[in-house]
């Protein structure tokens, strides 16, 4: 992986300048998929889709803001916290956004709460709130209703939005032939019956990414 200079992201707000991490090069060796789709690439380091301002503290999709090539190296991809994230969801929300943009918020929440609190490989955790307990279920309910995505992901969605018997009524449906699908959709039906909304390994050798 070869870092290049920064990027310098402008705030839509008050037009102050994040640094975030750019790359030259990089490959995806290493690479760890989670199911509720969170992926980690080691040697591909991408900046997070949203970013908190460092000046102003608002909210923006990357991918969104005019940015400009800074004169120096920046190692930050501006992951957010749990809090962030849940900050950012009800900043973005209020405002006018796209269906693909309100899909990578809502999935980068889930994802952020799974993280935090869900995660099977963890050792230890911190237990949510009802009322994070119930956002989340709120952000996951939503992704099924705008998200058109593949029946696998579907169900594993269902499952972690406690839809239990949904998501094996999917299962049972699915054709599914290749052998790495099946496997997912196996262990995807056996967290749905002991009613599990933990979050597992799908691929990639390290257990403890986040
Ligand atoms: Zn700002």
């Amino acid at each position: 992986m070869t870092i290049a200079n920064a990027k310098l992201l402008i705030c839509p707000f008050c037009k102050g300048e994040k640094p975030v991490i750019q790359l030259m090069s990089g490959n995806t060796i290493g690479a760890t998929q989670r199911s509720d789709l969170k992926t980690d690439y080691p040697m591909l380091r991408k900046p997070s889709p949203v970013q908190r301002c460092p000046h102003c503290g608002k909210y923006f999709f990357t991918y969104a803001v005019e940015c400009k090539e800074a004169s120096f190296q920046s190692f930050d991809k501006g992951d957010l916290s749990y809090q962030e994230i849940a900050d950012a969801l009800q900043q973005l929300t209020q405002q006018q956004i796209e269906k693909q943009d309100e899909i990578n918020l809502r999935l980068l929440f889930i994802q952020t709460y799974n993280t935090t609190y869900q995660l099977e490989s963890a050792k230890e955790q911190p237990t949510p709130t009802d009322a994070e307990r119930l956002l989340f279920r709120e952000q996951v309910e939503r992704l099924l209703e705008i998200w058109e995505t593949e029946p696998l992901v579907r169900a594993e969605f269902l499952r972690e939005a406690g839809r239990f018997d949904e998501c094996v009524d999917i299962l049972d449906k699915m054709q599914v032939d290749e052998p790495f699908k099946l496997n997912i959709a196996h262990q995807i039906r056996t967290f749905a019956e002991q009613h599990s909304t933990t979050v597992f390994i799908i691929y990639g050798s390290r257990n403890d990414f986040v």
